[in-house]
């Protein structure tokens, strides 16, 4: 039997809609830039040419499901701390080089999500030409509501994507809207990895990304899935 020299930190997983089971997670995956009116308002031009991606670590999962009353300390380091709503894939099948057409067969389910990002510090990063991980890889900003299986919601490609602050609409889209399809996506990251079970991909925000204080309620929505439901509470 293996030994460790300490005990492995727990393994990062999410909550499965009508399961007592959870989902394991090995690796976050992050779509950059994947709605146009997003990538707009952020100043950038959009790439069609292929999609590309960022990372986050899977210790930085926060369950955020509704009727949990999930809260998290407003980061360290950063003064704009910017909510980002996306829809999350769920990888239940390992593959590599996947065909398109063959990509769904890979999908576990979904769920609402929230890339959260230390906006200042991205911007910082992006002007000094350096990574974006302390903008991006932050603890508890791979924000994730209840996963729902594809056997149960299908595998949604419209449907309205919504984000709340304290009751009011920031952000509203439609999945229709997003440039690189969940197939595309999954087909194209399985070029460069070996897609396993358990991996997650964050499929990108729609625009309306905007900043967070402490107090705040975060509320996200896409049609067919559970609601998304997170606070915001003090510094630490
Ligand atoms: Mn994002």
């Amino acid at each position: 039997m293996t030994r460790y020299v300490f005990d492995p930190p727990p393994v990062p997983a999410v909550k499965i809609h009508g399961e007592d089971a959870l989902f394991p997670v090995r690796r976050v995956f992050c779509v950059g830039r994947n709605y146009e009116a997003h990538a707009k308002e952020m100043g950038s031009e959009v790439d069609r040419e292929e999609p590309w991606y960022f990372n986050k670590s899977a210790h930085m999962i926060q369950n955020a499901a509704d009727g949990d009353n999930a809260s998290q300390p407003y980061p360290p380091g950063t003064e704009n701390y910017h909510h980002e709503m996306e829809m999350v894939v769920a990888i239940s099948k390992g593959g590599f080089r996947i065909p398109r057409e063959k990509a769904l067969e890979h999908v576990y389910g979904y769920a609402c999500g929230l890339d959260m990002t230390r906006r200042d510090l991205q911007a910082v990063a992006k002007e000094k030409r350096r990574p974006w991980d302390l903008g991006k890889d932050v603890e508890g900003a791979a924000v994730i509501g209840e996963l729902v299986p594809a056997t149960q919601c299908g595998h949604p490609v419209t449907g309205r994507i919504t984000l709340s602050v304290n009751g009011e609409v920031r952000q509203d889209q439609d999945l229709a809207d997003l440039i690189w399809s969940v197939p595309e996506i999954i087909s194209h990251l399985s070029r460069f990895y070996h897609l396993e079970q358990g991996d997650l991909i964050y499929s990108g925000t729609p625009s309306g990304v905007g900043p967070v204080v402490a107090g705040d309620r975060l509320q996200g929505h896409i049609d067919g899935l559970p609601d998304l439901d997170l606070s915001i509470g003090p510094a630490e």
